[in-house]
């Protein structure tokens, strides 16, 4: 197994996701306990040590079925990760009843990489409010032992993970002012220590992952990636592009396309992979068993087969447009969502527009037609934004799926009292 260097640990670069665990009746939060227990053994047996599961997957039963498999190797023999919820819509956000269930449902100590969950353009304010001392309790914890290292998710765009970091850095200064000891337990000078983020090959220009890279590189943040086969999708490509792969002249698979491609960043630390089949756990470990960077051509081949893969608009982010909506439209990332979609939908596309104000939402143009005159590439964005609107009129609501997240885990603790 391929490894590296990740804050002073020798870390697998295959990280076990627990988010797409097996399943028993179709139901997410009945886990085959015993085909995870397979799977999690094939993994270590093959080199992996890093492990990642959150407070909200599988209804919450992730961290107690990860913590369970786990249970039967020295704990010294693995990383193990999990994340505080404070993206979850609630009325109030205390981290310390929430961190002792956790290490409760892991049955362990002490987690090796805890991320703050999902800072986005709505939770963000959540995690930067002084009422709740988010950052502050996470940093005490660290200074006690109970967590090895400190990062955060990040599904927002580059100036909220820009934003973010820089909070991580004043929050860094007082620290090292108030608690120099503390301080000097922090890997580089800001309290969030490495960042997980979505990429693959498709996302490094759908949803900016490389501005996101190149932000986290000039600020010296390691990474882990979710999501590198965009939820499976990249893993059976259409015939077309399918095709195009194999003329390459390799016999890669397209996920060894996608693994190999990630590899060849060097702030990437981590290749986190949700799998849900002993299969699946084979075929990734193989890959990572050797290193086999993809040559410059076959980058190229790759970059082509993502722009193919893409629907929807041309969009530049020019901004002309903005100043003529009379509703002040973000226009440009409403039509990159647009385009998301196109290839796929996912609830953190809910997510994030949820955290759009209202009055400058896709259902909330008038369809005046000022922006066009102004698009240099001839985009019809009202039919866009219309089209766009429709479908997330389809889409679940976060706000629904936060409430039915905090019902699970309100009967979990009443099922375990
Ligand atoms: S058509 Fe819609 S997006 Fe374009 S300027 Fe009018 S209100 Fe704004
Ligand atoms: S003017 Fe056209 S290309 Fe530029 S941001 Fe607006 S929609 Fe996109």
């Amino acid at each position: 197994m391929l490894t590296n260097g990740f804050l002073g640990d020798e870390v697998a670069r295959l990280g076990f996701g627990a988010m797409r665990l097996p399943i028993i009746d179709g139901d997410t939060s009945k886990i085959d306990q015993a085909a995870t227990d397979e799977m999690v053994d094939a993994a270590i047996a093959a080199g992996v040590n890093y492990f990642d599961t959150a407070y909200p997957y599988h209804g919450g039963m992730s961290e107690i079925a990860l913590g369970r498999s786990l249970a039967r190797y020295p704990r010294e023999s693995f990383y193990l990760t999990t994340k505080y919820p404070g993206h979850q819509m609630a009325d109030i956000y205390d981290p310390a009843p929430i961190f002792e269930e956790q290490l409760s449902k892991c049955g362990v100590d002490w987690f090796d990489f805890y991320l703050l969950h999902n800072i986005y353009e709505a939770s963000i304010d959540v995690y930067l409010d002084g009422r709740w001392g988010i950052a502050d309790y996470f940093v005490e914890q660290k200074k006690a032992g109970r967590i090895r290292h400190l990062g955060f998710s990040c599904h927002g765009r580059p100036e909220t993970l820009s934003r973010f970091l820089d909070f991580g850095a004043r929050k860094y200064a007082e620290l090292k002012e108030r608690d120099p000891e503390t301080a000097a337990l922090f890997a580089g000078e800001n309290i969030m220590e490495f960042c997980q983020i979505q990429m693959n090959y498709l996302d490094w220009t759908l949803q900016d992952a490389a501005a996101k890279t190149a932000i986290l590189e000039d600020a010296g943040i390691p990474i882990v990636v979710i999501e590198p086969l965009r939820g499976g999708k990249l893993a059976s490509l259409p015939k077309e592009q399918a095709t195009r792969l194999g003329s390459a002249g390799t016999n890669m698979s397209a996920v060894e396309w996608s693994f190999r491609w990630l590899m060849g960043i060097p702030t990437v630390k981590v290749i986190l992979s949700g799998m849900s089949t002993p299969s699946q756990v084979e075929e990734n470990c193989r890959i990572f068993q050797e290193a086999a960077p993809l040559s410059e051509e076959q980058k190229g081949l790759l970059m082509d087969v993502a722009e193919s893969l893409k629907g929807g608009v041309p969009c530049t982010a020019c901004r002309y447009c903005t100043d003529s909506c009379p509703q002040q439209i973000n226009i440009p990332m409403l039509l990159s969502t647009y385009n998301d979609m196109q290839f796929d939908t996912s609830f953190t596309i809910s997510m994030q527009m949820d955290a759009v104000p209202v009055g400058q939402r896709a259902q909330d143009c008038i369809q005046c037609g000022a922006c066009m005159r102004m698009c240099p590439q001839g985009i019809n964005i009202p039919d866009a934004l219309e089209k766009l609107a429709r479908s997330l009129e389809k889409m679940p609501k976060w706000a629904d799926l936060c409430r039915e997240r905090a019902e699970a885990a309100a009967k979990l603790k009443e099922a375990s009292a």
